[in-house]
């Protein structure tokens, strides 16, 4: 079939090609990457390369590469390429032409049609110039389509009853935000806003800063004048980047970095998400307030949204889907390929466009969001079980996420960790499917750090694992059927759980009757009493010496034991010392 028409999405920073087959949307391989970075060089010896190549060399030798065009096109200018001159759309079409012969080889006959996206705010010209790309490169450009129309394409919004979607997209160099409007499967962007100069790079920049004021600080070296040294930063800096979306802390390390003063050097230093988060939080918050701008822009409020659709690699760190939640009280999706959406859905398009049946791009995600407890605040109160997700709910499987935690109290030797299924912001009310315990952790003051990783599979096999940060020392589980939701016996496990749990505070009599009925063996008054002593002792601890506080703690973990053996006896001295010291402290 000769008049296939391929999509094509054109992009400031990466590019990719897509097709329909059989119904189903695509995105082909070009050079056995999906992704081809948008640089164009010359090499040594003067032939042009494109995509990951060019990408290298632009490092060592950016005056024979050329990165970012799309933001010249449409402007009268030139670029210079090793000495020769050549026009935006002359730049591109190398792109264009290279995803042409991606798709062609992938194929095994010639294309020579294509819908080409982009962004909602290009003007004429930028449009113009994008058509004559297309032209340059042997591609008739039967439509171009606006980026956010194409992401909600992706998302089956062809298909789709009326309602208007939210698409942020950051991508590696830019910021997009459009409120879309879709009725009858018509796609209309009824407002966009952005920064064309706000993306991953920036992010990137900021590791790299980073790096080298700890090589300045700890070695005492300047790299930035040195071109190759500079280059392994800004490649390990965007790794460290990537790894901090799925795991808190990642460790960069470049061995034999640089010669300083006769001794080599070598690179090795920690990063945490939470520091980097940091690094990168005036950029999420210009990214929020172009959202607000664009829904004014539209004349819609966050309430007025259906959904959000995320787009562009850089959505995958963390922290924007949570500002998103907030913002919004519900979560984005992410489950179509960030990187790939907008592809897909120009593909989408082209299929229309060709008369072809087109199916939603479907993938496999989690319907539910995975995670654990801990002590932290639930409605402004204190509370020792709020949900903390993991694994959020409607993200692509596989998927393997670490998050940190710490140790509550000095001298810690043990956690205990729940696993539960749900979106209650209170984890009881979720659904427990595992727990376990790590025991033997170090003697050391509150804060050391537990790392726990959730990997969860295609077939819903949940594998669960919890280390000590400093020592290594890790205990795990795994979790079968975690994407069924759990119902019947488990329920019941899990209501009991919650009852007797809560039972103790329970004030209404009636209620108290039911738990006792439930319960075949009540829990002894004296016990209920322990517990309550303990809570109330665990919430004092910020406002305490740490004298006190030591002896506290040895206080409930003596408690705790008679608890743990049924020794209601041996609480009695235990339970009124730390009455006195809590009845001290109030008074
Ligand atoms: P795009 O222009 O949409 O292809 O996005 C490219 C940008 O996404 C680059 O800055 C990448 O470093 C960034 N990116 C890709 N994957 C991730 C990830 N897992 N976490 C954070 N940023 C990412």
């Amino acid at each position: 079939m000769n008049d296939i028409i391929i999509g094509i999405d054109l992009g400031t920073t990466n590019s990719e090609v897509a097709i329909v087959e059989q119904g189903k949307a695509r995105v082909i391989a070009a050079g056995g990457n999906k992704i081809l970075p948008s640089f164009v060089g010359i090499d040594d010896n003067g032939e042009v390369i494109v995509g990951e190549t060019a990408r290298n060399q632009y490092l060592v030798y950016p005056e024979r590469t050329v990165k970012s065009i799309k933001r010249l096109m449409g402007q009268d200018t030139h670029v210079k390429l090793a000495g020769q001159s050549f026009t935006p759309q002359e730049i591109s079409a190398i792109i264009l032409k290279r995803l042409k012969a991606a798709a062609e080889q992938d194929l095994g006959h010639s294309v020579n049609k294509a819908v080409i996206t982009v962004p909602a705010y290009f003007s004429d010209a930028q449009r113009q110039a994008t058509r004559e790309a297309g032209e340059i490169a042997g591609l008739e450009v039967v439509r171009m389509i606006n980026e956010p129309t194409a992401a909600a394409l992706a998302y089956g919004a062809g298909q789709q009853e009326a309602k208007r979607m939210l698409v942020y997209d950051l991508g590696g160099g830019t910021f997009d935000v459009s409120v879309v409007n879709i009725e009858s499967g018509v796609v209309e962007v009824l407002a966009s806003h952005g920064d064309n100069h706000l993306g991953g790079d920036d992010f990137d920049e900021q590791i790299v800063d980073f790096l080298l004021t700890h090589l300045r600080e700890h070695h005492q070296a300047d790299a930035s004048g040195d071109s190759k040294a500079m280059a392994r930063i800004t490649r390990a800096a965007e790794q460290a980047k990537l790894q901090l979306s799925d795991q808190p802390y990642t460790r960069i390390e470049e061995e034999h970095l640089l010669q300083h003063q006769g001794s080599t050097i070598h690179l090795s230093v920690e990063l945490s998400r939470m520091a980097y988060e940091e690094m990168i939080e005036d950029y999420i918050n210009a990214t929020l307030d172009a959202v607000h701008i664009a829904l004014k822009g539209a004349k819609l409020t966050a309430s007025n949204i259906d959904e959000i659709i995320l787009v562009g690699g850089s959505t995958r760190t963390p922290c924007i889907r949570e500002r998103l939640f907030n913002e919004f009280g519900f979560e984005p999706h992410g489950e179509v390929d960030p990187d790939l959406c907008v592809a897909l859905g120009a593909a989408t398009q082209a299929a229309m466009v060709a008369g072809q049946q087109v199916d939603t791009v479907l993938v496999d995600v989690t319907p539910y969001t995975y995670g654990t407890s801990a002590i932290g605040t639930l409605n402004g109160q204190y509370y020792p079980f709020m949900f903390v997700p993991v694994i959020h709910k409607n993200s692509a499987l596989p998927i393997r996420k670490t998050e940190a935690f710490m140790t509550s109290y000095d001298g810690q030797e043990k956690v205990e960790i729940a696993i539960y299924q749900g979106e209650d912001p209170d984890a009881l009310n979720n659904i427990e499917i595992g727990e376990f315990e790590v025991s033997g952790l170090r003697d050391v003051k509150a804060g050391n750090i537990i790392t726990l990783t959730l990997d969860l599979d295609l077939n819903g096999i949940l594998h669960v694992s919890a280390q000590e940060k400093a020592t290594g020392l890790e205990k795990s589980i795994t979790i079968k059927n975690a994407l069924s939701r759990l119902e019947g016996a488990t329920l019941d496990k899990a209501k009991q759980r919650i009852t007797s749990l809560f039972g103790q505070l329970e004030s209404d009599p009636e209620k108290f009757k039911e738990k006792s009925a439930a319960e075949p063996e009540p829990t002894a008054p004296e016990i209920i009493g322990a517990h309550e002593l303990i809570a109330k002792a665990e919430s004092l601890f910020d406002q305490v010496s740490a004298e006190d506080k030591e002896d506290m703690i040895d206080l409930i973990e003596t408690i705790s034991n008679c608890i743990d053996t049924g020794d209601i006896e041996g609480l009695e001295e235990p339970v009124e010392q730390l009455n006195d010291i809590i009845y001290y402290l109030e008074s």
